[in-house]
């Protein structure tokens, strides 16, 4: 293990590749925040299903959670409220190619959270878990025009605690067998970065709004540039 910190539960131990563990809530919280697509499992009445979803964290005194919003008619959502569900965020950092295919791997960081789902009713509560999650897609909560009543009555809100939950990372080469060491076959890693391009217009703005600050910032640009 390379932290100090014990999985929460044995579930969320992870089993192969032990030593790529990490529990330390911090690293945990780092990796969801750097990540932006959460795939989240629920089993449902027709079968078990994982969708790709956006998502956001919210930190506070009595827990911090996973927050995951959609349509109310979102049939995986409704499926998952008062279930036991998993998330998992994923960034790949790297191929990793070694001599044999058999020892091909990944270089990334990913998260699975476990736990049960339940949904945020208070209209607070959700107005503050969809600021949370709008502005880990894209921060312009306070800046943009702000949901409808009719917005937020067609959005459902479902909150898991990250309590249940475990890190793995895998960095660095391939490991390959002595037996291949000296022989012909190449080797290495071929290193994965994202970067956000440069904003484009949407084509029905009618308008001269500059690009918030915030979205061009994403992009490392001056928001008047
Ligand atoms: C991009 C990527 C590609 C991968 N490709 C493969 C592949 O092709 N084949 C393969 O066998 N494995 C692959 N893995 C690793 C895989 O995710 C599992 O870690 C591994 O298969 C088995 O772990 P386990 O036996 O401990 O899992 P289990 O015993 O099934 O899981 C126990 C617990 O360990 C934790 N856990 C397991 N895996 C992860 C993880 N990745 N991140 C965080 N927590 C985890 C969870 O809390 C889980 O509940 C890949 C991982 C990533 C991120």
């Amino acid at each position: 293990m390379t932290d100090q910190y014990r999985p929460a539960s044995s579930r969320v131990s992870v089993k192969r590749g032990a030593d790529r563990a990490v529990y330390d809530p911090a690293e945990v919280h780092a990796i969801l925040e750097a990540g932006h697509i959460a795939h989240v499992g629920v089993e449902t009445d027709n079968g078990p299903i994982v969708l790709p979803m956006a998502y956001g964290v919210s930190t506070s005194e009595t827990g911090d959670e996973v927050l995951i919003h959609g349509s109310v008619a979102n049939a995986m959502l409704r499926a998952g409220r008062d279930l036991d569900v998993c998330v998992t965020v994923t960034i790949v950092d790297g191929l990793v190619v070694a001599r044999t295919p058999f020892h091909n791997s990944m270089n990334y960081r990913s998260v699975v959270v476990r736990g049960t789902a339940t949904a945020i009713t208070d209209a607070d509560d959700k107005v503050a878990a969809l600021q949370i999650i709008n502005d880990h897609i894209a921060p312009i909560w306070d800046t943009a025009r702000p949901p409808s009543e009719s917005d937020l009555n067609r959005t459902l809100v479902l909150a898991l605690p990250l309590t249940e939950a475990s890190a793995k990372v895998r960095s660095g080469d391939p490991v390959d067998e002595d037996i291949d060491l000296d022989g012909p076959h190449w080797a290495g890693v071929v290193p994965l970065t994202t970067t956000w391009g440069t904003p484009t217009n949407a084509a029905d703005l009618r308008s001269a709004p500059p690009v918030p600050s915030a979205v061009a910032a994403l992009a490392g640009l001056d928001a008047h540039a």
